[in-house]
């Protein structure tokens, strides 16, 4: 699904970072969390379309993260630990755990230790990607694919003569999206990308024609 659309976290500043870990280091464990984005993802902006210099709220979401150790006892930097400036797009593991839910056991993400003294400041923002970009915009953790020939009966012998007609899909979400919204979601971006080929296609053979 690698036209599926998600936001994900780029570091824009670190303003502290006495930890152990460099910069990147820490950058890149943030841009990894995946961030919940059913409902909104769709009413973002990508940032190179939109008419700001820099970020603003229709294209990008701003997050803070500000921990500092005073204790004795060693501090886990978490992805709890990582504020957004929109309750709607939040760390995978930071939405609401109601009891029975499938994510209520859902552990925090690890991002860095701290002892007493050392600190880490970091504003960032998220920005609208698909995975075809880059592959920390996947939401997909497994996707499998079979066709009927094998599926006619599990003991059978493959038949690599057998003409598929058909498709079982399998999607694992990260938790980012529904695995059906990943599917829709690339779906309608797959049918823009072909109706805007079209587009351009007849724009191109009715300007050849006038020639
Ligand atoms: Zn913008």
């Amino acid at each position: 699904m690698p036209y599926a659309n998600q936001p994900t976290v780029q570091i824009s500043q670190i303003e502290a970072n006495s930890t152990v870990l460099f910069d990147e280091f820490i950058s890149h464990r943030i841009g990894l969390i995946p961030l919940t984005s059913d409902d909104v993802v769709d009413r973002m902006q990508y940032s190179r379309d939109c008419t700001c210099e820099d970020f603003c709220p229709d294209c990008s979401v701003e997050f803070t993260m500000d921990v500092k150790c005073q204790d004795d006892v060693t501090r886990h930097v978490t992805s709890a630990d990582l504020i957004s400036s929109n309750p709607k797009i939040v760390p995978v593991t930071s939405r609401n755990k109601e009891e029975g839910s499938e994510y209520d056991d859902t552990d925090d993400i690890l991002i860095v230790k701290l002892r007493k003294g050392q600190e880490v400041k970091v504003k960032a923002f998220a920005r609208k990607g698909f995975a075809k970009e880059h592959a920390n915009t996947t939401q997909i953790t497994l996707y499998a694919t079979q066709h009927t020939p094998n599926l006619r009966n599990d003991q059978a012998p493959f038949d690599p003569t057998g003409f598929p007609n058909k498709y079982f899909y399998n999607v694992e979400s990260c938790g980012s999206m529904k695995p059906e919204n990943i599917v829709f979601s690339a779906l309608a971006r797959l049918k823009e990308k072909l109706s805007n080929l079209q587009t351009q296609l007849s724009h191109e053979i009715q300007s050849d024609a006038e020639e």
